[in-house]
């Protein structure tokens, strides 16, 4: 028997019973004695558009049931590799965006305190700016891999300086991120003006455009940042999962068409092994607009993937 915690097996309750927890893992109050603490962020008072994401952890938690514990391509064990629990959700203020966003900053850097990583389910994307906070007082400034539809680059939006859309131009505004290994996949459709994306250009961050990952792998793109990065800067990977096409993640509340594929998504969040990857975010899952589940059900898998990245999870390359 392994020392760490494992997944309650298909085997041992049925899938669809007993506790609904991320993976079936036992849950804990705080992250002490974690390595990797698993976290909901149930705060969608920062979205333009549709909202509830806040509903997101929860059924991210329901549809992991059927995540089991080994990659089998990767052959990847998490489990057999990291100290991880589900430590549920932040305590956000769902009347006050502000708050919240201190409430999440606090939250994380008492997790941080203790030693853990953290894999966090939106929530939207709003929550990766406090959590980015928080790891910049232990990390300094990180590199930045980010999947989305969207930038996030915009100054304010309706005036408001922080929500959704603003959170990675504070960002780099607040030296969280080193724009210079900042890297933006699957940017697409239209914007405000045609030259949105420039800001993080004119940084040094690398904006890959959807039309660029269209009918390829992204396997060689991903070799490429790991080359710009390097093995020892500390990296963050936010994910939303607007980054994917509506007809892989329609459960999201500012989709748009022509986006990356589950495959592409997979091998980006696979593509991150080799980094230094200190934390990661899964947002913008609203299940509401997610008829079939099946965006909570591909959301669960990525953060299976998510866990296989870190550094020291044992797979078949270092067996
Ligand atoms: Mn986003
Ligand atoms: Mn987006």
């Amino acid at each position: 028997m392994t020392k760490y915690n494992q997944p309650l097996g298909g085997n041992e309750m049925p899938r669809f019973a007993g506790h609904a927890t991320l993976f079936r893992l036992p849950t804990q109050p705080t992250a002490e004695g974690l390595d990797i603490a698993l976290v909901g962020v149930p705060l969608d008072i920062g979205t333009s558009n549709r909202g509830g994401s806040r509903f997101g952890p929860r059924e991210i938690r329901c549809e992991s049931v059927m995540v089991r514990p080994y990659g089998m391509y990767t052959r990847a064990a998490p489990f057999d590799s990291f100290q991880i629990a589900d430590i549920g959700d932040v305590p956000v203020n769902t009347f006050n965006l502000a708050q919240s966003i201190d409430i999440i900053e606090k939250f994380y850097d008492g997790v941080l305190a203790c030693g853990a990583k953290t894999v966090s389910m939106g929530g939207d994307h709003t929550v990766a700016l406090p959590i980015l906070r928080a790891l910049a007082k232990v990390h300094g400034s990180v590199a930045l891999v980010h999947v989305d539809a969207h930038a996030d680059i915009n100054d304010t939006m309706f005036g408001e300086k922080v929500c959704h859309g603003t959170i990675f131009r504070r960002a780099v505004e607040e030296e969280l991120v080193d724009p210079k290994k900042m890297f933006q996949i699957g940017l697409r459709t239209t914007g405000y003006s045609a030259e949105d994306f420039d800001w993080s250009r004119d940084r040094g961050a690398r904006v890959v455009p959807a039309e660029e990952c269209w009918h390829k792998s992204l396997t060689p793109l991903m070799a490429e940042i790991r080359q710009a990065i390097g093995p020892d800067t500390p990296v963050y990977l936010s994910f939303d999962i607007d980054g994917l096409d509506p007809s892989v993640a329609p459960g999201t509340g500012t989709p748009e068409p022509g986006g990356l594929t589950s495959i592409q998504g997979i091998e980006i969040i696979r593509g991150c092994w080799g980094l230094n990857l200190v934390g990661a975010d899964l947002v913008e899952v609203s299940p509401p607009y997610d008829t079939t589940g099946n965006t909570s059900l591909l959301a669960a898998n990525l953060i299976f993937e998510m866990l296989c990245a870190f550094p020291g999870c044992k797979r078949r390359e270092n067996d």
